[in-house]
Order: structure tokens, then C-alpha cells, then sequence
């Protein structure tokens, strides 16, 4: 369920425009290091197998279809944001609701690009651009990136 009130909130947090990458996600404002950006919109699909280009994984096989504009946040090796994921009791519905946020992870300055890690297994991982100085070389969990070395030596033989 979309609420206006939260999606006026967000439009007030942070604007998409033309980014490095495709389109990206930009302050609009300042943010302290550890203050909630904004409420991530989007549908909670209970399924493992659900991919898109888009879909951030929460906890025990589902998944998150991020609506705009947070479905344009890109990816970085070095983020400047997170998205934190609970679930709360929600006083307005009367019922505990799945709540993702992007919260910031350092200082951001208006206009500054907001980025987060993908963190994707290393199957799902493609070689990254987010040009960082620890860039690791692929968009993948950083626990994962030895296995990704393996699976595309595995590839080419
Ligand atoms: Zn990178």
C-alpha cells in the first residue's frame, strides 16, 4: 500500500537523475552519519527464487521490489548508505509490517549520489564500476568474493 504522505516524504529526502551508472539516487539534502533518509517503499515477495535487477533480499527467502525512487539506488563497494530492515508493529494498520529504511552511513553532503552494497552472492555477481578506491572488482558480498574467482575460472574451462 502506497501512503502519500510517505512518498512526499521521500520526494523531500532525495531526487533521481542521470548518475555514472544509469540513473542514480541523489540527496536533497544534508544527512548526519546514522539518520534515516527516508521509508524504502516497495512489495515484499515471499519467494527464494524471485529476481529482478532491482530486488534487495531481507531475511528467510524473501525479498524486497523496491518501488521509485529507491529502486534506483545504485551500488558501491565504499556505500555512503544501508538499508536497515525490522519489522514493527505498525499502529495505523494494526499489524506488524515489514519496514526497510535507507539510513545514511556517513556524512551526505545535497546532491551527493547515495549508494549502498549489493551484497549479492557470488553467483549473481557482475563485475563492478562503482570506481571506489577498495572497488573489489564485482558487485558481491564481500564474504563471497573468493567464490566468485573460482566460479568464473570454472566458466571459462
Ligand atoms: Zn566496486
Amino acid at each position: 500500500m502506497v501512503r502519500p504522505a510517505r512518498m512526499k516524504r521521500a520526494s523531500r529526502a532525495v531526487f533521481v537523475d542521470a548518475a555514472t551508472c544509469g540513473q542514480g539516487v541523489f540527496a536533497r539534502r544534508r544527512f548526519r552519519a546514522g539518520e534515516t533518509i527516508a521509508e524504502v517503499e516497495g512489495t515484499v515477495i515471499a519467494d527464494p527464487d524471485y529476481w529482478s535487477a532491482y530486488c534487495i533480499d531481507l531475511d528467510e527467502g524473501t525479498v524486497l521490489e523496491p518501488a521509485a525512487p529507491f529502486r534506483f539506488l545504485n551500488h558501491s563497494c565504499q556505500p555512503n548508505g544501508e538499508l536497515v530492515d525490522y519489522t514493527g508493529f505498525c499502529e495505523q494498520a494494526g499489524e506488524l509490517r515489514h519496514v526497510i529504511r535507507l539510513r545514511a552511513l556517513e556524512a551526505i553532503r545535497p546532491g551527493e549520489e547515495i549508494t549502498i552494497d549489493y551484497a549479492w552472492s557470488a553467483e549473481s555477481a557482475i563485475p563492478c564500476m562503482c570506481g571506489a578506491d577498495a572497488c573489489r572488482g564485482w558487485v558481491v558480498d564481500p564474504e563471497e568474493l573468493a567464490d566468485v574467482g573460482e566460479l568464473a575460472h570454472q566458466q571459462q574451462n
